[in-house]
């Protein structure tokens, strides 16, 4: 089944209201294929000038992070509803400088998912291994031990995207090979296919990220499994549109 392509422009700790503006504008008036969803992630105090910016309905506005309950005393966090108040419509969940400088475990991950979720968020769930894991050959052992911690809490994955995200590849500039990255990418849609069902595993878009960039988007185009890309360093450049465009 055609699943839409799917890219997210994660733009970390960067960006200021002049840059963000001048990436909106290249998207709004870009010609971008039909069939594709676009989710800008800047730093959260930007998502409601990102949102107010945005002008195709294709294009949405996404939060980096989001804490995992409703309100309260819980100082510097972000929460949902705020995002949502904010006009985004996606959270990114689970990236692996989350995981490792911010210390979220598997657990956290999974409860600011259902969390996110159940608030109406849509969650990119990111997910991958280290270069040490790789080394020791467990990268499915990881990444399937990160999925169980959501599969234990999630059941309706209408509203995840799963970001394949291997550490290694992050900022590096070597990203994954679209070889290596289809064939990971079809072993994390076998185990959805195990755990939550083939109809779901078929349903739920699976995005490669890792200096992906404008030359090398094009080269994951004949890969079955892999529906799209999460976009850090090269979002905030032109040539993200390029990405965006990779499948024509
Ligand atoms: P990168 O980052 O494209 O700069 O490697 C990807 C990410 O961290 O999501």
């Amino acid at each position: 089944m055609a699943r839409t392509f799917f890219v997210g422009g994660n733009f970390k700790l960067n960006g200021t209201k002049q840059s963000i503006k001048e990436i909106v504008e290249r998207l709004n008036q870009a010609s971008l294929p039909k069939d594709c969803e676009v989710v800008l992630c800047p730093p959260a105090p930007y998502l409601d000038y990102a949102a107010g910016l945005v002008s195709k309905s294709q294009v949405s506005v996404g939060a980096q992070n989001a804490y995992q309950k409703a309100a309260g005393a819980f100082t510097g966090e972000n929460s949902v509803d705020q995002i949502k108040d904010c006009g985004a419509k996606w959270v990114i969940l689970g990236h692996s400088e989350r995981r490792t400088i911010f210390g979220e475990d598997d657990k956290t991950v999974a409860d600011k998912t259902k969390f996110a979720l159940d608030q109406g968020l849509g969650v990119i769930l990111c997910i991958g291994e280290t270069l040490e894991e790789k080394k020791a050959g467990v990268t499915l052992k990881v990444v399937e031990r990160q999925l169980d911690a959501v599969i234990a809490q999630v059941k309706d994955w209408t509203n995840v995207v799963v970001a394949y995200e291997p550490v290694w590849a992050i900022g590096t500039g070597l990203a994954a090979t679209p070889e290596d990255a289809q064939e990971i990418h079809a072993s994390i849609r076998e185990y959805l296919a195990k755990k939550l069902g083939s109809d779901v595993a078929e349903k739920t878009r699976i995005l490669y990220g890792g200096s992906a960039n404008g030359s090398n988007a094009s080269t994951f185009k004949d890969k079955k499994d892999v529906d799209g890309f999460l976009v850090g360093g090269a979002s905030l450049k032109p040539e993200f549109v390029d990405i965006v465009n990779s499948r024509n």
